[in-house]
């Protein structure tokens, strides 16, 4: 896997404890090993954004606590730069040379996904900082004799799996530029851990950029590339699954019309509108202003409160789920039922009757992924 692919599916939001907070000593160090940790909290809802939030309230100042990074199976938060000494590991030898990662336990968690996430990024470190695996890999009870990780060490092999799944990512990580790895910072986005409640953090995944492929007409490359980058931008979405949705939509043709739907995106009569254009205006205009267009239908039809609403953090699905989501809006915009399901992972409500997608499969998000996960296959997204 290569680095920015591994950073795009760990999903790290950087959310820091406030300089001035007394739990973040800005001690600067530089790390020789990781520890992990469970959170020990087994409450519903105590996810990784809401271990930042705590991080950065009175009580872990109160109990001098503090770690760098905390893993559940949507994504991680980190609250200390990798620099910077934490207040995690019980004694100071272990917080003053080793990177706190703690794993959520939380009742709703999904476990094996918040493991996973936990061995790449474990990975991830031990690649950048020249860590080896598992000599500089410690479980908390390494430097204090606490019983942490609580859940690895109650499991007959769970460390010894857990290392075994780090050391095969590292194995396999490959590197690239630095500047082509991106993180999220919380304030970049509307959503801090402050304001997480129960809200995914994976809807704050860094976006992917396309440069080509996705069915993308080489003619129109040029244009329609930074556009989709764009509104792939603004709704934390793969700029693949937009173009995947057009080629359905209009096989890139700016001019279609289906009786009331027009242009690329097979857009309604309510955006022409939106946008003070006729009909023939809003079809005269060229595929990238479509497409930009596309991104105020989507907010027209409110695309990120309601996933919000029902958690789902598109962004974060397989990039075939991603496009059957937005060909899902495409036929039932406000519709509450196929997003109820995909909210409970269940993919087999239609999105709308009829038969005129019948090409697409019964239009429920199960058949449309694999319809776009077909298609993918055979029109493969180049990335930045
Ligand atoms: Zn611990």
């Amino acid at each position: 896997m290569r680095l920015d692919e591994a950073y795009a599916n760990l999903h790290i939001v950087q959310d820091f404890i406030p300089s001035k907070n007394s739990n973040r000593p800005g001690t600067k160090f530089s790390a020789t090993s990781v520890t992990i940790h469970n959170t020990d909290n087994t409450a519903a809802g105590a996810n990784a954004a809401a271990h930042a939030k705590y991080q950065k309230g009175a009580d872990a100042r109160k109990r001098k606590v503090s770690w760098h990074f905390t893993v559940d199976d949507k994504g991680v938060f980190q609250s200390l730069p990798i620099n910077e000494v934490g207040w995690h590991s019980g004694t100071a030898k272990g917080n003053r040379t080793s990177i706190g990662v703690e794993i959520c336990m939380n009742a709703d968690l999904d476990a094996p996904a918040a493991y996973e996430r936990a061995a790449l990024l474990t990975a991830v470190l031990a690649f950048q900082q020249g860590f080896k695996v598992p000599s500089q890999i410690f479980q908390h009870h390494d430097w204090s004799g606490k019983n942490c990780p609580r859940v690895l060490r109650a499991q007959p092999h769970g460390w010894q799996e857990f290392l075994d799944q780090v050391a095969r990512y590292k194995k396999d990580l490959t590197n690239v530029p630095a500047a082509s790895i991106k993180l999220s910072k919380a304030a970049d986005h509307h959503l801090t851990a402050d304001s997480a409640k129960g809200v995914a953090p994976a809807q704050q995944v860094p976006v992917k950029h396309l440069v080509s492929g996705a069915s993308v007409p080489s003619s129109l490359r040029a244009r329609v590339v930074p556009a989709l980058n764009l509104v792939a931008d603004a709704f934390n979405i793969d700029p693949a699954a937009i173009a995947g949705m057009i080629h359905t939509e209009s096989v890139w043709d700016s001019k279609n019309v289906t009786g009331k739907y027009i242009g690329l995106t097979q857009v309604g009569p309510e955006i022409p509108k939106l946008l003070g254009l006729s009909r023939t205006g809003f079809l005269a205009l060229p595929p990238d202003k479509q497409i930009e267009a596309y991104g105020r239908w989507l907010d027209y039809y409110k695309f990120k409160p309601q996933m919000a609403k029902y958690k789902i953090a598109v962004g974060a699905l397989p990039l075939g789920r991603q496009a059957a989501v937005l060909q899902a809006m495409q036929f039932a915009p406000n519709a509450k039922a196929w997003k109820a399901a995909l909210s409970k992972g269940n993919f087999s409500v239609r999105s709308t009757p009829t038969k005129q997608a019948a090409f697409l499969g019964d239009t429920s998000i199960g058949d449309m992924e694999k319809y776009y996960t077909g298609f993918f296959k055979k029109k493969p997204p180049k990335y930045a």
